[in-house]
């Protein structure tokens, strides 16, 4: 197997710091395949098994064009729970920890909203929720997704099983129009190419067995 150093893709050095410091040396398979059309801009849609690393791939991603000088909400993250949820978040905060002041919250249904309101006072730079309790804070305008830069859908088929196909359509209908968007599932049912088809732009494909 060839693997490949991270130190071969032009990352900022905060990021090459803190996977170093994670001991990730070489790239998985799926990360290998995603990280370099992800890092210039290119929508995407990856297929591969659990536990292929595919979180430390989008995190890396969003993280490395991410300007923590801007208050504002630059990536959000759609997960199916929010065990999920709060896994991805803690993967982004440790990738993240070398860059300083990166606001991190998670927003996730089951949660009480007071401490959530709270924490949407100052803008984080990335939201990472399910998708109901992220629409209901759209609604209820305590969050703003006007200057998202990436949306990623992870467990994207996970997340239509659960029948948030419409919540979805309706947070992505609230970000620009030219976010990069990042689609990851573990399976390839219809139901993915067709929110592939609505929501992205000429997506790069990736399998990984
Ligand atoms: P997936 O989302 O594909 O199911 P995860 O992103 O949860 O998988 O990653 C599974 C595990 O692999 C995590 O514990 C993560 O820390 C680890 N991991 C990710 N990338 C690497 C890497 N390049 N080298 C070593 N371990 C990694
Ligand atoms: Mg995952």
């Amino acid at each position: 197997m060839n693997s490949i150093p991270f130190q071969t893709l032009s990352l900022r050095p905060e990021l090459q710091s803190s996977i170093a410091s994670l001991g990730y040396d070489s790239m998985t398979p799926v990360q290998a395949q995603a990280l370099p059309p992800l890092l210039s801009g290119e929508d995407l849609i990856a297929q591969a098994k659990t536990g292929s690393g595919k979180t430390a791939a989008f995190a890396i991603g969003l993280l490395n064009k991410l300007d923590a000088q801007l208050y504002c909400t630059q990536a959000l993250v759609l997960c199916p729970t929010r065990e999920l949820a709060e896994q991805v978040a803690a993967e982004i905060r440790r990738l993240a920890s070398a860059i300083p002041n990166v606001k991190v919250l998670t927003l996730c249904g089951g949660r009480p909203m007071g401490p959530q309101l709270a924490s949407l006072q100052r803008d984080p730079h990335i939201v990472v929720g399910t998708p109901g309790r992220i629409l209901k804070h759209l609604e209820k305008q305590t969050l703003r997704l006007d200057a998202l830069q990436t949306c990623v859908l992870d467990e994207a088929d996970r997340m239509l099983d659960m029948g948030f196909h419409d919540d979805i359509m309706q947070i992505i209908g609230a970000t620009p129009s030219a976010r990069q968007t990042l689609l990851f599932s573990a399976t390839y049912p219809d139901g993915i190419k067709d929110i592939s088809g609505s929501v992205q732009r000429a997506p790069i494909d990736i399998r990984v067995e």
